[in-house]
């Protein structure tokens, strides 16, 4: 297979995102990186001795069904992996024939099937975007009480479900649950009415800690592999009943959906920008003067199926962008194991909702039609307060550099009727 690669393709040379993969139904799944419409096989480029550097020491790791081992390794072995990587495709950019061996490593993406890149033991959910934040606390408890008191000291989060995230294109089936109808003296059970998406980021953790040694915030560049596109889908019904004192539950642990492929942060480094300016000053373990936000372009689309039916493409419902968020990973990796808390490899920390300062920015149905007073309407007429079945709901992220994109793909679901 050659290279195909067009300026505006996500996976240009300088993203090579990290995935996993399954050629054939016959085949193990391992380790992969997509570029242009290809994926590169890692594995098979380790079997032919392409990985003998001192951090990989033959690239076994890639012969794995997730990245967690390649994760472990930590930033000498990434480094290694991504120059040998970008040194063995570099030939094939200006249409010279690959080195033996590594043009029979790629493979088209479309015939083969996309597993989820981690086997994530933990999935913790940020609330990092100060937009966010203060828009649905003006919702739930008004505007006086937006943010509560800790929001400006610390990264707020709670403990999400790990094994209900799933890989883009896993369909999402409405959850059921208890409610509180408006002026009801009592709840009642059905269907969710309110479902939501929430657009996030989310990074998957490197090597990790011992249990009672944080990472200090200084470190956590070593910490941090690589980022995907994350769905926190919310049944806001369900929430709304639920969430006091212990936060979200039944609301959010049906289903989240993740990008298939890993952007590391290497490629992410053009990008880097200062983040929002943080008052008051956070204490000194949440303290770091380096830059920490990234330019990444960040999308939510829709379609309805009498979209797709009419053969309409997807509508864009939002545009934002993670450069707004106020607490920085490092800052939300530092909190998290301050108290000693062990991350592991493969571990997800996902930003919360990133909400711009825009109407038009904001990265949920919740904010964006505020809590339904202001339903979207589609080009078919249909109008949404919440998502309907049928409804295709996409992430996408990406950045603009001079004629190249690091691009991040898509995050996509197709919501499914309620099981009865
Ligand atoms: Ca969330």
């Amino acid at each position: 297979m050659i290279l195909d690669l067009a300026a505006d393709s996500p996976f240009s040379i300088h993203t090579l995102p990290y995935g996993v993969f399954r050629p054939s139904a016959t085949e193990p799944a391992r380790v992969g990186v997509a570029i242009g419409t290809a994926v590169l096989d890692l594995a098979a480029l380790a079997a032919t001795g392409h990985f003998d550097g001192p951090a990989l020491r033959g690239g076994n790791v890639f012969a794995l069904p997730s990245l967690n081992a390649f994760m472990a390794l930590g930033r000498p072995a990434w480094d290694e992996a991504r120059g040998r990587v970008q040194t063995l495709l570099a030939p094939g950019l200006n249409g010279r024939p690959l080195a033996p061996g590594v043009a029979e490593a790629l493979r088209p993406i479309d015939c083969v099937e996309l597993l989820l890149p981690a086997a994530i033991g933990d999935y913790t959910d940020f609330y990092s975007s100060r937009e966010h934040a203060t828009n649905v606390g003006s919702m739930f408890r008004g505007p006086d009480q937006a943010l509560l008191p800790n929001w400006l000291h610390l990264p707020v989060a709670y403990h999400g479900r790990a094994g209900t995230v799933v890989r883009s294109g896993a369909e999402i089936i409405r959850p059921r649950g208890q409610m509180l109808p408006p002026g009801a003296p009592t709840p009642v059970f059905g269907p969710t009415a309110e479902l939501d998406f929430e657009l996030e980021v989310g990074f998957f953790a490197g090597p990790g800690n011992r249990p009672g040694e944080p990472i200090s915030i200084r470190s956590a560049a070593n910490h941090i592999f690589g980022l995907v596109l994350v769905n926190d889908w919310s049944a806001r019904d369900i929430q709304r009943w639920e969430y006091r004192p212990l936060g979200p539950f039944l609301s959010k642990n049906f289903a989240t959906t993740i990008s298939p492929w890993v952007v590391p942060l290497a490629a992410l480094e053009p990008f880097r920008r200062p983040g929002p300016p943080q008052s008051p000053e956070p204490l000194d373990y949440l303290r770091d003067d380096s830059d920490w936000a990234f330019d990444i372009h960040l999308a939510a689309t829709l379609q309805s199926e009498a979209m797709r039916v009419a053969g309409m493409p997807p509508l864009v419902i939002t545009r934002t962008n993670f450069r707004h968020l106020y607490w920085s990973m490092p800052q939300q990796l530092a909190h998290h194991t301050i108290n000693g808390c062990a991350v592991r490899p493969g571990d997800l920390l996902a930003s919360g909702t990133i909400s711009g300062p825009m109407p038009d920015s904001r990265g949920s149905l919740l904010e964006l039609t505020w809590g339904g007073a202001q339903p979207l309407e589609l080009p078919t007429g249909e109008t949404r307060r919440f998502l309907e079945d049928g409804d295709r709901l996409a992430l996408t992220g990406w950045c603009q550099g001079d004629g190249y994109q690091v691009g991040f793909g898509e995050a996509a679901a197709t919501v499914r009727a309620a099981n009865r």
